[in-house]
């Protein structure tokens, strides 16, 4: 269970997220929606630890992992990451690029790497490397190394994006249908109503750094909060 609460985050004297609170319980996927700038990654840096806030406090299963004065290093906080190009060590096999955050060299690691690869459908891919693979197979790679230290959180920022756009539907209900069975807590950054109606429990819709509607898909797409939101969704594919 994620709890983010009122985070504020200034450049340049700029507000660009904005008193931003979101809760995700465990096995729900939350998807953070919104336009170009909006804040979006910025918000997902901040939960991950690589950004600190001007404001606000971060809680996993109830536990504070960072506030303005105190904070758990990224490593420490039981946060997996992926990111639109996916990131995979080019020099790493598969199966290293995989057990690359579980402590080291291990039968149980290599159980481990094995039961991820099954899961994601790659059996026999292990001593692959990335240059290889195709962008489908990269993407697994990557989910599948996020989830390997066991994160009770996963943030995904635009993680469907470098995909061919014939095969991503596919993928993102493979990817869905992975997620639910590890009971992940889910936030998916997404500039894309259609990929936020196909994959959330909740939409948490975010414009000019604060999240202006929160619901069900159904009922935002149903009942959007203004104009502007309801301009937003009109495009959806
Ligand atoms: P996109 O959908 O294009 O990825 P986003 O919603 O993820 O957009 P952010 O990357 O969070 O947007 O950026 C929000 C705003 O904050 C932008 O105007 C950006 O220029 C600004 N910004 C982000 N990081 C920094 C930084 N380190 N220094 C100054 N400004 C920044
Ligand atoms: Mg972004």
């Amino acid at each position: 269970r994620l709890e983010v609460q009122n985070l504020v985050r200034r450049f340049d004297g700029q507000t660009v997220v904005d008193d931003v609170s979101l809760t995700i319980p465990a096995g729900q996927v939350t998807c953070l929606l919104g336009p170009s700038g909006c804040g979006k990654s910025t918000t997902l840096r901040m939960i991950a630890g690589v950004d600190m806030q001007d404001r606000g406090r971060i809680l996993v299963d109830g536990r504070l992992i960072c506030d303005t004065v105190f904070r758990i290093p990224p490593e420490r906080r039981s946060i997996g990451l992926m990111f639109q190009d996916f990131a995979l060590f080019p020099h790493l096999s598969v199966a290293e690029n995989i057990a690359f955050g579980l402590t080291r060299g291990d039968a149980a690691q290599a159980r481990r790497v094995d039961a991820l690869l099954e899961r994601v459908s790659l059996s026999g891919f292990g001593p692959k490397y990335p240059h290889e693979l195709s962008g489908g197979e990269q993407q697994r790679v990557a989910l599948a190394r996020a989830l390997a230290p066991n994160p009770r959180i996963l943030l995904m920022d635009e993680p469907f994006s470098g995909l061919d756009e014939r095969l991503r539907d596919g993928i993102r209900d493979d990817t869905l249908a992975l997620l639910k069975e590890e009971g992940t807590a889910v936030l998916l950054v997404t500039h894309e109503p259609h990929e936020a109606m196909r994959m959330a429990d909740e939409i948490a819709l975010m414009r000019r750094g604060r999240v202006v509607q929160r619901g069900a898909p159904y009922n935002i797409y149903n009942a959007p909060v203004d104009r502007e939101a309801a301009a937003f969704f009109s495009d959806i594919n």
